[in-house]
């Protein structure tokens, strides 16, 4: 009884503090940066990403993780041998601050723009959790948007070109960023995931997170299924086991994190667990 009211307690604790407390310990966790392929790097935590697209004009960086991951990217990025400062753009998954909380610092050190969807603009210019605005342990820096992107619309630097594909629900202006990587002489898309978790969104009832959430996720996991991602990179790392991909690597085996199988499991599975949700409420 005794050990079942601590448990109760941790929990409802646990609860009350909100997720900024209650986070995974990947999420801050400083893991060595890696080569995924061609001029895609992860610089990112644990679990948090932050990838490096390196161009001869400069550099994008796509996403940063908690506001107190902006000091371990920018280390990863030098380690690299890559100057932080030759940022040129930064771009966004989505408008969480688990994702976004660092932009606003890696903006004013180093000038770069700012470069988001529409659907996400609002959220990232307030650094708050739209719909949840009240929920002050989800509120980040704000960052300036210099440039808007709707679905299609493509960012050029240095010759490389990204793909803004816009994946909504998880957000609503999630964006699942694609470009092309070499691999040897062949040519394969890298696409880093958004998210369609349902996580801290209210997806049934009245109260909606936001009108519409509902036909956003299942428009997102039909357009996922005609995506081809080879290169399956995503938001957070456990969703394309970056642990279990970079042990995977060894000179004259496969590049591991070349798995569009993998990105349809993903898509698959989350897709299982959305639908609980809807069936639930029923
Ligand atoms: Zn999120």
């Amino acid at each position: 009884m005794k050990l079942k009211t601590v448990l109760l307690t941790c929990v409802i604790g646990a609860l009350a503090a909100g997720p900024a407390a209650s986070q995974n310990v990947a999420w801050t966790q400083a893991v060595p940066p890696l080569k995924i392929i061609d001029n895609t790097y992860w610089v990112g935590s644990a679990d948090l990403a932050a990838i490096l697209i390196t161009t001869p004009a400069g550099h994008i960086l796509l996403d940063v993780g908690v506001p107190q991951n902006a000091g371990l990217v920018k280390k990863n990025i030098e380690a690299l041998g890559f100057k932080v400062n030759d940022i040129k753009v930064l771009l966004n998954t989505h408008a969480h601050f688990d994702h976004s909380g660092g932009l606003a610092k890696l903006k004013a050190d180093t000038g770069a723009r700012m470069i988001a969807s529409e659907g996400d603009t609002y959220a990232l210019e307030k650094g708050v959790y739209p719909g949840s605005e009240t929920q002050a342990n989800l509120n980040f820096p704000p960052v300036k948007v210099d440039r808007q992107v709707k679905d299609g619309d493509t960012v050029t630097l240095g010759g490389v070109t990204l793909t803004a594909n816009i994946t909504p629900g998880h957000s609503r202006g999630c964006t699942t960023w694609t470009w092309p990587v070499k691999d040897g002489a062949r040519t394969l898309t890298a696409g880093a995931f958004c998210s369609a978790s349902v996580a801290a969104n209210r997806v049934t009832g009245a109260n909606l997170q936001y009108p519409g959430i509902v036909a956003d996720y299942r428009s997102t996991f039909a357009k996922a299924k005609t995506m081809k991602i080879d290169v399956f990179l995503a938001a957070h790392g456990s969703f394309f086991d970056l642990a279990g991909k970079r042990a995977r690597i060894a000179p004259g085996a496969p590049n591991p994190f070349i798995d569009p199988a993998g990105f349809q499991r993903l898509i698959a599975s989350q897709e299982r667990a959305f639908e609980q949700t809807q069936g639930a409420a029923r």
